[in-house]
């Protein structure tokens, strides 16, 4: 789950994690208000979405006056922004983060992130900050340095000093960075994170250190353990299909093709979306049902992939070992019957129940292929849809 930058800051300053004074705004008003609440010459009107590269897009502008304040914040509210991250279609402002400004000195990166080949939670700085650090990676992957964390006795201060040291923290702000980064790490692990990112971490002309933006990612597996952040989750940020998914706890990525998959487990639900770019289709979704999923929720599924104007055609792929065939049959019939069926559907039913499950969508009425194989389906399926 993902939240907005002004959200991330507040949970990081529970951390020691220094972050500039700001306040959220929901209208031109509120962030005028805001302003003046802070009482600072220079503000800073930030748009906040569920993406970064927001300042090339125009979404962070600095403002002199209070009437500078208002004016980008009616400009800003309300207009659709457009940023490497958002896709085409841009995300609308409904929020504003009014931010004290901050006398740069430089700019630099740190980010956390589960790394998977070492199976440890790795803390990553570099000092081209502000800038993109895929780009960094790209273009000068030995100004990224890194440091693997054993979780026993998490970020030692030696480790932090060492990362500071190698970015080029001036030396009199190593301290700070190094209370900076260990809570930072405080906050990823109590949080349970998958990513916390501060592009840019800056220091400042009074010698601070401080997180002038704020990327904070959480494990949805371990959400149930923090109500605080559950509460913090903006639903309009959100694909609605997803959102949709996630009350039926299934897992649905929403993708920009137009076949609906329907697969039970994570690893043939990978495989299915790819052999069907094998077979030169596009998956619209990924979307595992799960090991024990009850008709009502496979009928949910089927109606999520029905809904998506995109799809053009369903490709049911289940292997039945804990899921039951007839099951994922009753759904998709269900479903079906609530809301028709226009597309073609290619089903290939494997396992528990099969005969049933084949039976009951034999006598359904439906318009249905049945294939023998998943490369047979996928092949059907991106025949149908052509
Ligand atoms: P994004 O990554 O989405 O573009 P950032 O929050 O990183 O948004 O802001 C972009 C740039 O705007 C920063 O790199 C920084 O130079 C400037 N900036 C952001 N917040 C402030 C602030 N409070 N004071 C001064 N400059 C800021
Ligand atoms: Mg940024």
């Amino acid at each position: 789950m993902n939240i907005h930058e002004y959200q991330g800051k507040q949970v990081l300053r529970e951390y020691g994690v220094k972050v500039p004074n700001g306040y959220v705004a929901y209208t031109v008003d509120e962030a005028v208000q805001a302003a003046e609440k802070l009482g600072t010459s220079v503000n800073v009107v930030k748009a906040q979405i569920h993406a970064g590269g927001r300042g090339k897009a125009g979404g962070v502008k600095v403002a002199k006056s209070l009437d500078e304040v208002r004016t980008y914040a009616d400009e800003i509210l309300g207009k659709t922004l457009v940023t490497h991250q958002t896709g085409p279609e841009g995300k609308e402002v409904k929020r504003l983060l009014i931010e004290e400004g901050c006398d740069i000195q430089k700019e630099y990166y740190v980010g956390v992130v589960l790394d998977r080949a070492t199976s440890r939670v790795v803390m990553m700085a570099s000092e081209e900050g502000g800038t993109e650090i895929e780009e960094v990676a790209e273009a000068t992957p030995e100004k990224i340095f890194k440091e693997v964390i054993d979780p026993v006795v998490g970020l030692t201060p030696f480790q932090a000093r060492r990362l500071a040291f190698n970015i080029n923290i001036p030396e009199d702000l190593l301290g700070k960075a190094v209370k900076f980064m260990s809570g930072l790490y405080d906050a990823f692990v109590a949080k349970d994170c998958s990513i916390a990112e501060i592009n840019p971490l800056v220091t400042t002309g009074d010698g601070e250190v401080l997180a002038l933006d704020a990327k904070l990612n959480f494990d949805d597996n371990a959400l149930y353990r923090h109500k605080d952040i559950q509460d913090l989750r903006d639903f309009e940020e959100e694909d609605e299909k997803e959102i949709q998914a996630s009350k039926y706890d299934l897992s649905y990525v929403s993708l920009d093709g137009n076949i609906g998959c329907m697969v039970n487990g994570a690893g043939l639900a990978m495989s299915t979306m790819d052999i069907i770019k094998h077979y030169g289709g596009d998956p619209a979704n990924f979307l595992d049902v799960g090991g024990g999923a009850t008709a009502e929720k496979v009928t949910e599924a089927f109606k999520i992939i029905l809904s998506d104007k995109n799809v053009k055609g369903i490709f049911v792929n289940i292997f039945g070992g804990i899921m039951k065939c007839d099951v994922i049959a009753e759904g998709v019939v269900e479903a079906t019957k609530q809301i028709g069926l226009e597309i073609p559907l290619v089903v290939r039913l494997e396992g528990t129940n099969v005969d049933a499950g084949k039976k009951i969508l034999d006598e359904s009425g439906l318009n249905i292929t049945t294939a023998t194989s998943m490369a047979d389906g996928a092949e059907k399926i991106v025949a149908a849809v052509k």
